[in-house]
């Protein structure tokens, strides 16, 4: 493309944009980042810009669009949403003194994983780029979040590979991931990534995976000789995906990667294992209907003060620990918080107003912090000896560490405060950001410049002095500079040091040294004290960076400080206890409720007990008329196992809490239409996905299993799971079961472990009070109809139901038969006819459970039924 004719900038924008093909290239010219050709026609169609074109030499003009680039943050925050990378090229030499066409280079390019602006990203969630490399039955994995600096390490391997690494995924739900290797035969991956985590992907090649290359790049960035000493270990993959992240992002980040000093190592036996379904059902940090943002358990739990805290406490939810040592250090510290509540208090007052200076400085390491941002990171730290001393009387292990890990950082703070303006404007290129009395070149610098005009006029007032002219003039235009003028008439009064200029009609223009001199100083001092005010900020900033680790350090502890004491005031406020964490294999809940629901039912909340262990309580049949609180009960048992093992304490009386190793979750019908999946077959992927990933150790949510089919398929696959997972031979996982098929409830007596439970109703007449309270044995009636008539369902088809309903327990289940003949009515005066010899037809009638259709499925039924009679 580049031939002669084209312009010097334009061959210099193709040189560029063959380096970065896969970017959106913004170009800088002047006070704009410009797009060019695709780019332009995409930008401009993403970004509603209106498209113009540049004559670029060619024959055809050159499609453009362009943002200016101070406000360009937001343009780049939506392409970036949008999975698009941005190439940020700039001038890299002051235009003003470049020779010829200025010098330009990619400076930064911004993907979905490596934003770190505040503008474009959520502060209470990580942004976290992936890096998975998998190598046969071994993945490894490097998570990291720039803007923060986390760098998390892990390998999994073995059976069931392709469910490891979807979990893994979902820990850290990236924005982007980066695969290598044999990752793409992944089976259902790709899929996985675009539905479930809505990240983008990146092939990388294998020579980057190299183990050589990497271990050598890791050297080097950690500054090591030896990568063991990081803590890697032979023969593992993650060398070579820790070491591909790090190319990845001295490609697009090009400077500033100190902020990722260290890799944290973990293994995936280290947190609770949570799959997506869990996830989602349990609605831990998203709700299942978006427009219900407080149905979250991190709605009810967040009431950190700070943006770090936020982050961190979601983390919490998300990987609940399996430690017995790690839980209880958290609990000391959230009993601390919640026992002394002047602590909390004084805590949480003096948390108010710290900024997210945990992202703060890895702008500032990176280059790209302005004054503004350095300002906060100062008022922030000015606020930390007070977190300090409030700290200062702290008992328990965690909150000692935590007080011994902040650094008020006084000299750093001192030093901001003594340099930079209170309130900096948000250019750092423009002066006006440091104090005066900071740099003596820089006061003299302004002085010149706003002296000049003062200058001036001392002159013109000595001038006319000296001459004896009075009209003589001192003046300014942009050709010439600064002239002394003097009319015609004076003209033989004019001085012999005054050197002639200019001519016009009724005058002459004249300069003398002196002014030439203060013309340069004034002229001259405003770009200078610019330059000089920038100098003075980027050494600033280098020197706060200095202090990364300190900073990093400082931003954990108060992020955790933050958490801890959140916890301990969501457990003052909704009168939550501490649970006794144990190993010994028993959940027992005394009055335990469900910490969402519970808020949204003004004190009306019925607490409920549970107790499973893994011997004579492994199974809980839970049956009950619709509506009573099945579902609502079983997951408040797993939201209550999570919080316990997160660290908190949980809406009880009293518990006594098992680690869990996992929690697994089968609720409703969550109709995957978009998959074009029947919903029966959703749920059966669901069922044997738990099957075959649960433990002993592991707690189970079944709700409603087999409803997606017809009844006695239904309820035969019900009974199997049950038994399955009931069955300590096979599986023995501590399982919640909520049925509508009573005919289960006699496994009570048939298995080991299992006992029923209902949730008691009371009927007075055709009304039907919940009592929403747990108590042993099966339900006695399923109150199908009560509940149809609270639901509003006309009194003609209730009374008719009920009707129906009388004939079939009258005559009780086992029916009377009767020869059908093709010409009697099924149904005659309103009464129940029912065949001799049991048709196709009465068999698939006396499975129906008439209260658990839904108007779809009757007609469904129907359907079915008048299509068997005429096959009859
Ligand atoms: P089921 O699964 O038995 O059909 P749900 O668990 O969905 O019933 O509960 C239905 C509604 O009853 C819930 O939306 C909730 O508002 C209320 N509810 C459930 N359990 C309780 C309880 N223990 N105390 C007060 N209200 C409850
Ligand atoms: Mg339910």
């Amino acid at each position: 493309m580049s031939d002669q004719t084209v312009s010097p900038m334009m061959q210099q924008y193709f040189q560029i944009k063959e380096q970065y093909k896969d970017t959106m290239l913004f170009f800088r010219v002047g006070d704009f980042y410009e797009m060019f050709y695709d780019d332009a026609l995409k930008a401009s169609k993403e970004l509603e810009l209106t498209l113009t074109g540049k004559e670029c030499g060619q024959k055809e003009r050159a499609p453009m669009c362009g943002v200016p680039y101070h406000s360009c943050e937001a343009y780049i925050a939506r392409l970036v949403a949008k999975g698009y990378k941005v190439a940020i090229c700039d001038q890299v030499e002051n235009p003003k003194k470049a020779q010829g066409l200025v010098k330009r280079d990619v400076i930064r390019v911004i993907t979905p994983g490596t934003v770190m602006e505040s503008e474009m990203l959520d502060d209470g969630c990580n942004n976290f780029i992936c890096v998975l490399y998998t190598i046969g039955k071994k993945a490894g994995f490097a998570f990291c979040d720039i803007s923060t600096g986390e760098l998390y390490a892990a390998q999994v391997s073995g059976d069931s590979l392709e469910d490891k690494v979807k979990d893994e995924l979902l820990r850290f739900s990236p924005r982007e991931i980066i695969i290598g290797g044999d990752t793409p035969e992944i089976h259902g991956l790709a899929d996985f990534i675009k539905e479930k985590l809505n990240a983008c992907v990146d092939l990388m090649t294998d020579d980057k995976f190299d183990l050589k290359l990497c271990t050598s790049i890791l050297c080097n960035h950690f500054k090591v000789s030896d990568i063991c000493s990081l803590g890697f270990e032979t023969d593992s993959l993650l060398p070579s995906a820790v070491g591909a992240l790090i190319q990845y992002l001295q490609i697009t980040q090009k400077n500033g990667l100190e902020r990722i000093a260290g890799i944290e190592f973990y293994n995936q036996n280290k947190f609770m294992h949570l799959d997506y379904n869990t996830r989602r059902n349990l609605e831990l940090t998203e709700p299942l209907n978006s427009k219900n943002r407080n149905s979250t358990l991190l709605f009810v739990l967040n009431m950190t003060k700070t943006a770090m805290g936020k982050r961190l406490i979601k983390s919490y939810i998300e990987k609940p620990l399996m430690q017995l040592s790690e839980i209880v250090r958290r609990q000391n510290a959230v009993e601390e918080f919640f026992k002394d509540t002047e602590l909390r208090m004084n805590l949480r007052e003096a948390l108010c107003g710290i900024c997210d200076f945990e992202r703060i400085i890895t702008r500032i390491v990176y280059g790209s912090a302005n004054a503004r941002e350095m300002r906060s990171l100062c008022t922030a730290m000015q606020k930390l000896p007070v977190v300090k001393e409030v700290l200062a009387s702290v008992c328990s292990d965690m909150l000692t560490e935590i007080y011994k890990n902040i650094d008020v950082l006084e000299e750093i703070t001192e030093l901001i405060d003594e340099t930079l303006v209170d309130d900096p404007p948000f250019s750092i290129r423009e002066g006006g950001i440091i104090k005066t009395g900071c740099d003596k070149e820089l006061d003299e610098l302004r002085y010149d410049m706003t002296n000049g005009t003062e200058l001036v006029a001392e002159i013109e007032k000595r001038e006319r002095a000296r001459t004896k002219i009075p009209k003589l003039k001192v003046g300014y235009n942009r050709v010439f500079g600064y002239y002394i003028e003097v009319s015609n008439s004076y003209k033989n009064m004019i001085p012999n040091d005054y050197i002639r200029k200019q001519t016009l009609t009724g005058c002459e223009r004249f300069i003398t040294e002196e002014l030439k001199e203060l013309e340069k100083r004034i002229l001259g001092s405003k770009d200078k004290s610019f330059e000089l005010e920038y100098e003075i900020f980027d050494n600033l900033r280098k020197k706060v960076s200095e202090s990364l680790e300190r900073i990093t350090k400082t931003a954990k502890a108060v992020a955790q400080a933050d958490v801890l004491s959140s916890l301990a005031q969501a457990a003052f406020d909704y009168n939550y206890c501490r649970p006794n964490i144990t190993l010994d294999g028993t959940i027992r809940i005394k009055d335990g409720r469900h910490p969402v629901v519970e808020r949204m039912s003004d004190g009306n909340f019925v607490p409920n007990d549970v107790i499973l262990d893994s011997c004579e309580n492994r199974v809980a049949i839970i049956t009950g008329p619709n509506m009573a609180g099945k579902s609502t009960y079983m997951r408040q048992t797993a939201l209550i196992v999570l919080m316990a093992q997160m660290g908190s304490f949980v809406p009880a009386k009293s518990a006594d809490i098992s680690i869990t190793d996992s929690i697994f979750t089968r609720i409703g019908a969550s109709d995957d239409l978009s998959s074009g999946q029947s919903t029966f077959m959703v749920e059966m992927n669901e069922v044997a996905y738990i099957l075959q990933n649960a433990t002993s150790n592991s707690l189970l949510i079944l709700d409603e299993i087999g409803r997606g089919t017809s009844t006695f398929d239904g309820m035969s696959i019900a009974r199997a799971v049950l038994e399955y997972t009931a069955s300590k031979k096979k599986l023995g996982a501590k399982t919640l079961f909520a049925t509508h098929y009573h005919e289960l409830t006699v496994l009570e007596n048939a298995v080991d472990g299992v006992h029923n439970y209902n949730i008691a109703a009371v009927k007075r007449g055709d009304d039907i009070t919940f009592l929403r309270r747990i108590i042993p044995g099966a339900a006695d009636d399923s109150y199908g109809v009560e509940v149809a008539k609270l639901a509003g369902l006309p009194e003609a088809v209730i009374s008719r139901a009920k009707h129906i309903l009388e004939e079939l327990e009258k005559n009780g289940r086992a029916i009377v038969v009767q020869k059908k003949s093709k010409s009697s009515p099924a149904e005659d005066n309103g009464q129940l006819m029912l065949a001799q010899v049991e048709s196709p037809i009465v068999t698939r009638l006396k499975a129906i459970d008439i209260n658990k259709l839904t108007p779809m499925e009757a007609m469904n039924i129907l359907f079915e039924l008048v299509k068997l009679s005429q096959s009859n």
